[in-house]
């Protein structure tokens, strides 16, 4: 017998709502206040977003004001980002001080007791000149985070790679259990939005539901492609999209096991599979990532 884990259970009793975790404003090294920046996904439809300024924790009250005048929803977040590899804090109850000690960081926001509310996001693993801007040992090393970024848009604009898929399924063959999150980490004017984002099935627009479905990772990320319903059998999995070109499944480590050239795919769980996923590829450079669905036999 397999058993399917999975978080997509029930998606017809929620709505699905795009937002972004990862932007910048003139609080640290954006272009833009943060009216103009929160505008601007507004004006594009988005139902959330985070300002996530280097070493500066947006309120619970800040976004409640926003949210009250720009009608979509604010989350309280923080980019961990001075002595080490970047680190989100989304949903933050209060500011986390940035430290050396990337670990003592992610206990003091996802750790038990006086923990600061939320959950951790490795920022764009692959990033810098030597692809490497957080290291697989770190991430392999460290625990209690919720995700990684497996795409970072402004990272593509940079040196190194704005994906990091490759370190998510090294991660997830070794069982670890973490979500790929799909983030714009907008600084500029203009260019900068709207580049990947996370599409999320929650009963509630608050931003507690919202951070509650994407703690569970009742969600996919997207740069482009839209998911519109996952199936789960005993042994078979099907993904049906809008507008996908072609759907890879693949498995440890990276194997894409099965295609489909079109718009859904349904697959059978391989008999060594310990983890599947799917990608779905869009017209030009446009994704959707599904999050894992984990295989244990018993
Ligand atoms: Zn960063
Ligand atoms: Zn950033």
């Amino acid at each position: 017998m397999i058993r399917i884990e999975h978080p997509y259970h029930d998606l017809a009793g929620g709505r699905w709502l795009r937002g972004n975790l990862h932007a910048h404003t003139l609080r640290s090294d954006g272009e833009r206040g943060p009216d103009e920046v929160i505008a601007d996904y507004a004006r594009r439809g988005y139902d959330f977003l985070a300002i996530t300024d280097h070493d500066i924790t947006t309120t619970a009250e800040e976004c409640a004001a926003w949210t009250a005048a720009h009608g979509l929803v604010l989350i309280p977040g923080n980019e961990v980002t001075a002595g080490g590899p970047h680190l989100l804090h989304v949903g933050a109850a209060r500011h986390v001080e940035a430290h050396t000690d990337r670990q003592a960081v992610i206990d003091r926001i996802a750790g038990g007791d006086g923990n600061a509310g939320g959950f951790v996001v490795v920022n764009h693993p692959s990033s810098h000149a030597n692809f490497d801007q957080c290291p697989i040992a770190l991430m392999r090393a460290w625990t209690g985070y919720t995700g990684i970024e497996i795409f970072n848009g402004v990272a593509g604009r940079a040196d190194g790679s704005d994906y990091a898929l490759n370190k998510w399924d090294m991660l997830l063959a070794e069982g670890r259990r973490v979500w790929g999150f799909a983030n714009d980490d907008a600084h500029a004017a203009e260019g900068d939005v709207e580049l990947g984002w996370n599409v999320v099935n929650t009963p509630s627009c608050t931003p507690e539901a919202i951070v509650a479905a994407l703690r569970a990772g009742r969600f996919y990320a997207s740069t482009g492609v839209t998911i519109e319903a996952v199936h789960v059998g005993d042994d078979t999995i099907r993904i049906e999209t809008r507008d996908a070109q072609r759907i890879n499944a693949l498995m440890n480590t990276g194997r894409r096991f099965a295609r489909s050239d079109g718009r859904a795919i349904q697959v059978r769980v391989p008999a060594d599979a310990t983890y599947v996923r799917f990608e779905c590829w869009g017209a030009g450079e446009s994704f959707a990532w599904t999050q894992p669905f984990f295989v244990t036999r018993s």
